[in-house]
């Protein structure tokens, strides 16, 4: 029986070694269990909800016990929709407010895990939306820098790769530990100080520009595919907020030690595309420009996903106002940005419907659950934004190599949806 008989809510530590949230759902014959990521201070959307309630993460659990666990248990963790809508009743603020997106995201998605294992099928069947699954294509965070980074690295945040000629899943996770493997080999000859540094996301620091960091991979992707015959696309995040210096009105690029107004952050990007023939870029400006990004998504959009992150903030009222004024053809989505995992579903319904393609998405503080594999097989995603090493990167990444076992090893998404 699916019903919820006992919810537990406990402290545990995240990748990074910070404070989260973990829930247990206990059915009669399932369990789930989800430990909330969470996004760097300086990287986080600022359009997100809040992670925990404003007075912290114990008075999150307070509120789980006192307020939440009483309506919850007795239901049947198959009423997601129920459940959802009940943890925003409580909540009361209409954006998690009052016990936070963390706190609702991860009883939403442990619900989902229980539900799926008292039915004894796999979470990604579970959360089909028909019967046809496909594999997302991994984007591997190679170089890091931004709020990521430490000391001189890349002002952009994340120089992204993927591999995007490759045949199957196992294909192509590893084609990416490969290639990051060979730019960490390539660094430690190019970046003298260079000590093998990663950052959260087990990206490669080292003291580059960003355009030293894109020739590097520029020549690894070129080599990898010479020997392997797989194609590689080169991508950017360069969560533009942080860069973005609202008195100025410019984008501050340290490392570098240049400043671009935004006209200049265009010409710059569309250098960019050209020349590494770049397949992706994320949060290009800051997350109130719509208009920039849909300068750049009409000028490119037909070659490269022009990708929102905090722009959108998987808000579902942020994504129709960015796809009315067309600022990207793809955008991001992170459960734990907008609260619940139904109102994931109704802002990927929405990009669907208006063919902006998705990636899910890790955060840079992660933990174990690999719910985000599931939800990428089960709706069908273009992408999984996930990191190439760390533990609780190849969490998700092995999962998919799981799913795999179970639904086949299939082709990975065929490229008119890709
Ligand atoms: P965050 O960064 O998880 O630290 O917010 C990830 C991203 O910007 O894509
Ligand atoms: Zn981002």
């Amino acid at each position: 029986m699916p019903t919820i008989k006992n919810m537990l809510a406990r402290k545990v530590f995240d990748s990074r070694g910070v404070e989260t949230l973990e829930i247990d759902i206990i059915t009669e014959n399932g369990f789930g269990r989800v430990a909330a990521p969470f996004g760097a201070p300086g990287s986080r959307g600022k359009f997100e909800v809040p992670a925990y309630s404003p007075e912290g993460l114990n008075k999150s659990i307070e509120i789980i016990e006192t307020e939440i666990k009483p309506k919850i248990l007795g239901l049947s963790s198959t009423d997601q929709e129920r459940i959802d809508s009940i943890l925003r009743e409580i909540d009361g603020t209409n954006n998690f407010k009052r016990i936070g997106g963390n706190t609702s995201s991860s009883i939403s998605l442990a619900v989902a895990k229980a539900a799926a294992s008292a039915l004894r099928i796999p979470l990604y069947k579970y959360l089909a939306l028909n019967n046809n699954f496909t594999y997302p294509y991994p984007l591997g965070n190679m170089i890091g820098g931004g709020a990521h980074g430490m000391g001189s690295a890349p002002d952009m945040q994340e120089h992204l790769v993927a591999p995007i000629g490759a045949r199957n899943i196992e294909e192509a996770v590893t084609a990416n530990i490969k290639v990051h493997e060979k730019i960490g080999k390539v660094l430690e000859v190019k970046d003298l100080s260079f000590a093998g540094g990663m950052d959260d996301e087990r990206a490669w620091v080292a003291n580059l520009t960003d355009v030293e960091a894109l020739d590097i991979i520029y020549d690894v992707c070129h080599e990898a595919t010479e020997k392997t015959g797989i194609r590689f696309g080169i991508g950017l995040d360069l969560a533009a907020d942080r860069l973005w210096n609202p008195e100025t009105k410019e984008y501050e690029y340290q490392r570098e030690g240049k400043s671009r107004t935004t006209e200049e952050q265009i010409n710059f990007l569309s250098s960019l595309i050209e020349r590494y023939s770049l397949f992706y870029v994320e949060d290009a400006f800051h997350s109130d420009d719509y208009l920039s990004f849909a300068v750049l998504n009409k000028k490119y959009g037909k070659r490269c996903f022009i990708c929102a992150d905090d722009l959108f903030a998987s808000n579902p009222e942020r994504t129709k106002r960015g796809i009315k004024l067309n600022s990207a053809n793809a955008m991001i989505l992170k459960p734990n940005q907008v609260g619940t995992l139904t109102a994931t579903l109704e802002t990927f319904k929405i990009a669907q419907e208006n063919k902006v393609k998705v990636v899910v998405s890790h955060r840079s503080g992660e933990t174990y659950d690999a719910s985000i594999a599931h939800i990428a097989v089960g709706w069908q995603l273009s992408m999984i934004k996930t990191g190439v090493l760390g533990g609780e990167r190849l969490a998700k990444l092995n999962e998919l190599l799981r799913i795999s076992e179970d639904y086949g090893m299939a082709d990975l998404r065929p490229s008119p949806y890709f």
